[in-house]
């Protein structure tokens, strides 16, 4: 298992993907790069998947669910302007790499995972790879993690037509949220910042997510 975790081909295709489809990009916080240079991606995808894991895309992990790009992932890690120590919440778990890159860049992470067998394989392979201080939760991350609650960020790898009020509310003041705002089929990736009342939206980038599964309180899903 160590041996395929820390294969040299693997090693190489991941500096690669780092080069050119992150930094050429213009990503250029070296704690996001390095930390996208160290996080074993291909550890992270279905066995049957990993010859393209350093490849320039999202791939499928079951259940309808996709890892995200690299380079949306380093998007939106620096996006969120972590420093170490700060506490983010994840909603939308998935395969666990981005709570591993967060996890790397020094972050205190907490993640939300809706679907069962997703949540706790995350668990397993985030173990397995050396990242076992992510705390992982089962349940409907539109709600938040309240009582883990105030958060310093929030990033929601899932798409919805609009930000939770769960999650502005679990937000500390100046705090931060990563989003993928639009339809079930094109979203932009926005950036907010609490301040008081005013909830600021700044445009990043185009990209396209799974959609955030809703329980509405009346048992009907959106
Ligand atoms: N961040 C993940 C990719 C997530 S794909 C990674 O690095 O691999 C989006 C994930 O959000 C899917 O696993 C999906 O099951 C999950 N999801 C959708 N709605 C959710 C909700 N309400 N609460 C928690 N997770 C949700």
């Amino acid at each position: 298992m160590m041996g395929f975790l820390t294969g040299r081909a693997y090693d190489e295709q991941r500096q690669r993907m780092v080069d050119r489809q992150i930094r050429r990009r213009g990503i250029s916080d070296e704690r996001v790069l390095e930390a996208m240079r160290r996080v074993p991606r291909h550890a992270f995808v279905p066995e049957s998947q990993s010859d393209a894991a350093y490849a320039d895309c999202a791939l499928p992990i079951g259940f309808g669910a996709t890892i995200s790009q690299p380079y949306i992932v380093a998007l939106m890690t620096e996006a969120l302007r972590t420093r170490p120590a700060l506490r983010v919440l994840e909603v939308g778990t998935g395969s666990g790499y981005q709570a591993a890159v967060l996890a790397s860049c020094g972050c205190r992470v907490y993640t939300v995972e809706r679907v069962p067998e997703l949540h706790e394989s995350a668990a397993h392979v985030l173990r397995d790879t050396g990242f076992s201080e992510v705390r992982l939760r089962l349940g409907d991350g539109s709600l938040g993690w309240p009582e883990e609650a105030p958060f310093d960020r929030i990033i929601v790898t899932a798409a919805a037509a609009a930000v939770p009020p769960a999650l502005r509310d679990q937000l500390v003041e100046e705090g931060v949220l990563v989003a993928p705002i639009g339809d079930d089929w094109l979203q932009v990736v926005r950036r907010y910042r609490k301040q008081g009342e005013a909830f600021e939206a700044e445009d990043l980038e185009g990209a396209r997510f799974v959609p955030l599964i809703q329980d509405q309180e009346d048992g009907t899903t959106t």
